[in-house]
């Protein structure tokens, strides 16, 4: 026997940032005590501060498809037109919640691994200016895509539709600003690069947003962010609120503020290109043609299941990644860096790869993708004068 430590290095959940962890003990709070309303409002701000907008921020009790949903039936009509842009899984996720809802969706197609183009969009939005919502991943968590929503987000500011923007692994992996890009509901979850166990989503509204809503007649009752946002104001939430993950939240913001959001979304990219490098020394393919920073897709070798990948990081080192969802099962696996992750998981990562791609036949020469690794880390993390050896 020997030790192997369980390590979490899924696109979500994300390994844990212990402060938060321990937080969590101290959940036997009142939700109508003052106590509470400090919390929340401190949280309410942080969560503005690192989302990086004076947008009202409405948190609610639910995984993160629970934010697309309220960003669906609280801002539209059944019946209502709306362009959805769909580049992997969680893109059908946007079409399923249309279908559910009853809207009118025109749906802009890429192949998984690629990503709809912002001039497609703008296209769309000059042939049907009836179009009144326009629904993204900033982030394909399914393939490792990301989209351009600045692009896109300038487009649609010059319409009257809203640009709604799951950028539920987008938040701390790439730059959003969310006001100058119109971004007008931007949806967070908390069990992405928050580095908190999974049960939030975040939903930031803007001005536009809200006048829309005023129209708006697709029914709800729990997922009321007009009642979230006025007894937000007061400190409190409209239910009982998830009181635990709100005290683990308020630690993983205060520590994100002091690493400072520009540099969590740094660290994410440079572990994603590391992890590029890595790949590619191997002779493996990474899968986006556009490729963002929260997870890095990766083909398996040709011959190869993707699901032996993971279940031999799962059997041999006790780590658990991502294997592809629907037609992408057993194509590719998926490298996470969004969050609390770093250069010593990757390291970790790519050299337990190196030893499973051996053992399974395809050939390795060792320390090849863990060099790569090495030389993104002294050329960039490392401070030049520590590389000096005379
Ligand atoms: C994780 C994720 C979601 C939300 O999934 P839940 O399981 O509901 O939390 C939505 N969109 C993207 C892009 C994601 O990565």
């Amino acid at each position: 026997m020997y030790i192997r430590k369980q390590r979490l290095l899924t696109p979500g959940p994300t390994p844990l940032l212990p402060a938060a962890l321990h937080a969590m003990m101290g959940s036997d709070i009142h939700h109508r005590t003052e106590d509470f309303r400090k919390l929340y409002k401190q949280v309410l701000s942080d969560l503005q501060e690192v989302i990086g907008t004076s947008n009202d921020v409405i948190v609610l009790v639910s995984s993160g498809s629970g934010g697309l949903e309220a960003a669906t039936q609280n801002f539209f009509t059944p019946g209502d037109e709306v362009l959805v842009c769909s580049a992997g899984k969680f893109g059908e996720r946007w079409v399923e919640i249309m279908k559910a809802w009853g809207m009118k969706a025109t749906v802009l197609t890429a192949p998984y691994g690629d990503v709809v183009k912002p001039e497609a969009v703008e296209a769309a939005l000059t042939q049907n200016k009836n179009i009144k919502g326009v629904f993204v991943q900033a982030s394909e968590t399914s393939t490792g895509a990301a989209h351009d929503v600045k692009a896109m987000g300038l487009a649609v500011k010059k319409t009257n539709a809203i640009f709604v923007v799951d950028s539920i692994t987008g938040l701390g992996t790439m730059p959003l600003d969310v006001e100058g890009w119109g971004l007008d509901i931007v949806i967070g979850g908390s069990q992405k690069a928050f580095m908190i166990p999974p049960g939030l989503a975040f939903v930031a509204v803007s001005p536009k947003a809200w006048k829309l809503a005023e129209s708006a007649k697709a029914p709800h009752f729990y997922f009321d962010l007009k009642k979230e946002k006025k007894n937000a104001a007061t400190g409190e939430s409209a239910w009982t609120p998830n009181t635990s993950l709100l005290l683990a939240l308020a630690e993983a913001l205060k520590y994100i503020k002091q690493l400072g959001m520009p540099n969590l979304i740094a660290n994410a990219q440079m572990l994603a290109t590391a992890t590029r490098a890595a790949v590619t020394e191997l002779g493996l393919e990474v899968f986006s043609s556009s490729p963002g920073s929260s997870v890095t897709a990766v083909r398996a070798p040709a011959g190869m299941d993707s699901g032996v990948i993971v279940k031999e990081f799962r059997n041999r080192f006790n780590a658990i990644i991502a294997n592809g969802q629907g037609s992408m099962k057993g194509q590719i696996f998926r490298i996470a860096h969004l969050g609390f992750f770093d250069f010593h998981d990757l390291f970790a990562v790519v050299a337990e790869l190196e030893l499973i791609l051996a053992a399974n036949g395809h050939p390795v020469s060792f320390g090849k993708g863990v060099a790569a690794v090495q030389n993104v880390y002294a050329e960039a993390a490392l401070p030049k004068e520590a590389l000096a050896v005379s």
